[in-house]
């Protein structure tokens, strides 16, 4: 209330904001919690992930008896919130966002909040976003790099105006490259602040650029998305394959305990893949086939990205486990 351009108006429009935050690792409990704190009044966070140890490096709403648990991050980021501010409403869901159900876990809210670590997910949000005129904000990071933007459906560009396509081939993700936990919660804090001018109504202060900052080296970026892309498939021609669920690898159960996942676009380098889950689990290769072996789960990749990974029956595991050892 004392920063001015918040105000006591501006922190009673903050306590009636709702937010939706899509995923709750790293950014995605950085975002979470700086929005408690806060004041935002209704939070829904969905994640379809459980805690892990290595998890606790940066995601800063959990402790190592969540990881004990192998609580779902969902609940424990609303356990961890209602320990510091009771007076805010949290609605948690333990699930994988997908086209089947969007509509409900996204519906009435004013913001969406990216807290992913894939370009499927954030595809879906996108399309959702665009077709319900939601603003909502990207935020990624990786190694010591971080990229955000926020898109205002009508005004700027959307995501798919700047990446019409998600990266191809074996991308690099937190779970193989590493990721600095100060690299995470400077994309938050800048996403946070964001998402806090819109829910306060300074609409005029929002960033109209897509940032990218290094945090080690120090490489600073904007590129500008002040307009939509002409032809951009979403925002454009309002064509949302995603939300059709087109845009996504078909899934499948195979077998008694395995899920396929039938990419078929995603040449895979085996040598390369190698060496970044080398430390990992145990990992093999021949020309055909790779295997991975980590606790309880084997993954088996193909060299066209196909990939069956057996231990589960849950496809939201499984995919979780592509977007993190594979890529996104
Ligand atoms: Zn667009």
């Amino acid at each position: 209330m004392l920063f001015a351009p918040v105000g006591e108006a501006g922190q009673r429009k903050l306590a009636q904001s709702r937010i939706a935050i899509v995923g709750c690792g790293a950014t995605g409990s950085a975002l979470a919690s700086l929005l408690a704190r806060a004041g935002v009044g209704y939070l829904r966070i969905i994640d379809r992930d459980y805690i892990e140890p290595s998890n606790l490096q940066r995601q800063v709403l959990f402790d190592e008896a969540d990881a004990a648990e192998s609580l779902p991050k969902a609940i424990a980021a609303a356990r961890k919130i209602a320990a510091f501010n009771s007076e805010i409403t949290v609605e948690p869901h333990a699930a994988d966002l997908t086209p089947d159900n969007v509509e409900d876990l996204l519906a009435d809210v004013g913001i969406i909040l990216d807290g992913t670590d894939n370009f499927e997910t954030r595809y879906l949000i996108n399309d959702f976003a665009v077709d319900r005129t939601v603003p909502w904000i990207y935020a990624a990071g990786v190694a010591s790099y971080a990229v955000t933007m926020n898109v205002l459906p009508g005004e700027t560009a959307c995501l798919a105006c700047i990446f019409p396509d998600s990266p191809r081939g074996l991308v690099e993700t937190c779970d193989t490259s590493g990721i600095l936990n100060s690299a995470v919660n400077f994309v938050a804090s800048v996403a946070a602040t964001e998402a806090l001018k819109l829910a306060v109504g300074a609409r005029e202060k929002v960033r109209r650029t897509l940032l990218s900052y290094d945090v080690w080296t120090n490489d600073f970026a904007t590129v500008n998305a002040d307009q939509p892309r002409a032809g951009c498939r979403a925002c454009q021609k309002r064509d949302f394959v995603h939300l059709d669920g087109e845009g996504r690898p078909h899934i499948s159960l195979c077998g008694r305990n395995s899920v396929q996942i039938h990419e078929r676009t995603r040449p895979i380098d085996f040598e390369e893949i190698s060496r970044r889950l080398a430390p990992h689990g145990e990992v093999q290769h021949n020309d055909f086939v790779l295997r991975f072996w980590r606790d309880p789960y084997e993954l088996t990749l193909f060299p066209d990205g196909r990939a069956i990974i057996k231990g589960t029956t849950d496809t939201a595991i499984a995919r979780s486990l592509y977007a993190r050892y594979v890529g996104s």
